[in-house]
């Protein structure tokens, strides 16, 4: 990991520093258009042949049936399926919160607004599964798609080795009460949920992470098509700001289980020790090595890097900057900076509360803008599975109180017919 001062950093520097997974000579576009083009005009077949392409996998059909996931999931242990469904306990206890209804409003005597919700009716999840399978990801898209109603749930994973999904995922579909999953992955996934092929049903909109091929369809989808996204979530990434107060073995313990999701991902600290800093690379070089994915995680941290600040008020603004997809704050101290964060996906607070308690089971949903949309982005909840449509009524008495400011404001824009909607009720 590359170190820097803060105090010796330009702003251009610092503008470099904060860019990720840009994509400048736009290789990963023409990849995506093209894959996007073949699915569109060869549908289910042009499936297959990327699974064979990209996956290494002979599919003779795409999905797997509920037997099919009955089955495999008989392969899984007790206790992977208790720690599987304390997840998914805790996950749902955290979004069943979020189906609040809204109050309704008397702006004027006699006019009512309120908002209700209604769910998308259908949604795409995309699970993760190229360098690492994803069950945790079916929970946070599949508890809240539950929650909100969503009327059709399609679900896309790339085909493993065994020309299926794996046993975890299988029973996480069993836990959803989801009966059937499309052994369909990258972008092709989301160019087939986007418009549909003979077998896969074109929905409204796509959730899911993935990686920058996953990321791209999704962004061109979302401009092309009348489908939406969640949101662009692409290689993980975290920020972990420290000071004196932090342990060093933690810390390093956080950023390697950040670099261990991909080659692209990023691992950030910024700390407000030089010692802290020195103690944390030794801790990396003491935990790395022993690590099953020790290879992808060195890569990942030789595109990741330290910054020393000279307080932790520096490390916020660096770290607002960079807007991470998750900031730990690894100070015993927390409390004095957590209401400076203005840009975060998810945020772990203290040394004892690491992300992967977030990743898998606290209850928060770990589908989070990356690559600095966290500025404008919120990570999925059960909001994204919903649209809010506003109602209003107004009574004879609302239409006199309103009805002329409506006449008024309609004149002004030169809209008459619409002056005449409010008046020839009023007479
Ligand atoms: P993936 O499922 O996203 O991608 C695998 C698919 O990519 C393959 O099935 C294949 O179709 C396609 N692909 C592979 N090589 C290709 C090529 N050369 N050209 C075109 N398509 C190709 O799985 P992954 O690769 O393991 O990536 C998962 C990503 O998700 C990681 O980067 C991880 O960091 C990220 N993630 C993000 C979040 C979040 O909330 N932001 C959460 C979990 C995981």
């Amino acid at each position: 990991m590359k170190l820097y001062n803060y105090s010796e950093l330009s702003t251009a520097e610092i503008g470099q520093l904060v860019q990720r997974n840009i994509d400048p000579a736009n290789e990963i576009r023409a990849i995506v258009e093209e894959v996007i083009d073949n699915v569109q005009q060869h549908g289910d077949n042009a499936l297959l042949d990327y699974a064979q392409k990209f996956d290494k996998v002979t599919l003779t059909k795409l999905y797997l049936d509920k037997p099919e996931l009955e089955e495999l999931a008989k392969t899984i242990t007790a206790e992977q399926k208790l720690a599987l469904e304390t997840a998914y306990n805790n996950i749902y206890k955290f979004h069943e919160t979020q189906l609040k209804t809204e109050d309704r409003v008397e702006t004027m005597p006699g006019v009512t607004c309120w908002r209700e919700i209604r769910p998308i009716e259908k949604v795409g999840l995309y699970i993760p599964g190229g360098s690492a399978v994803l069950p945790s990801t079916f929970l946070m898209l599949g508890i809240p798609a539950r929650l909100a109603g969503c009327h059709e749930i399609v679900v896309c994973s790339p085909p493993q080795k065994s020309g299926k999904v794996n046993a975890f995922i299988a029973y996480v579909a069993l836990l959803l009460g989801i009966d059937k999953i499309y052994l369909v992955g990258g972008s092709q996934a989301i160019a087939a949920m986007a418009y549909g092929t003979e077998s896969i049903t074109k929905v409204d909109k796509i959730f899911g992470p993935g990686n920058q091929f996953v990321t791209k369809a999704k962004t061109i989808i979302q401009s092309t098509t009348t489908t939406a996204i969640d949101m662009p979530a692409g290689p993980s990434e975290v920020l972990v700001i420290a000071d004196e107060t932090a342990n060093p073995a933690y810390i390093a313990a956080d950023l390697l289980a950040q670099a261990e999701h991909g080659i692209d991902s990023q691992s950030v600290l910024v700390c407000t020790s030089t010692d802290i800093a020195n103690a944390t690379l030794a801790e990396i070089a003491k935990q790395l090595p022993v690590l099953p994915r020790a290879e992808i995680a060195q890569l990942a941290l030789d595109n990741s890097y330290i910054i020393v600040t000279d307080n932790l008020n520096n490390a916020m603004q660096f770290s607002n900057k960079y807007a991470p997809e998750h900031l730990i704050l690894a100070t015993e101290n927390w409390s004095q900076i957590s209401d400076k964060i203005i840009n975060a996906g998810s945020v772990f607070l203290g040394n004892l509360t690491p992300e992967s308690a977030g990743d898998y089971a606290s209850g928060t949903n770990h589908t989070l803008p990356t690559s600095s949309y966290a500025r404008a982005y919120s990570g999925v909840s059960v909001d994204s599975f919903v649209k809010k449509i506003t109602f209003q009524h107004i009574t004879r008495e609302g239409l006199q109180n309103i009805g002329h400011t409506v006449e008024v404001l309609a004149e002004m824009e030169g809209l008459h017919a619409h002056r005449n909607a409010v008046s020839i009720r009023k007479s």
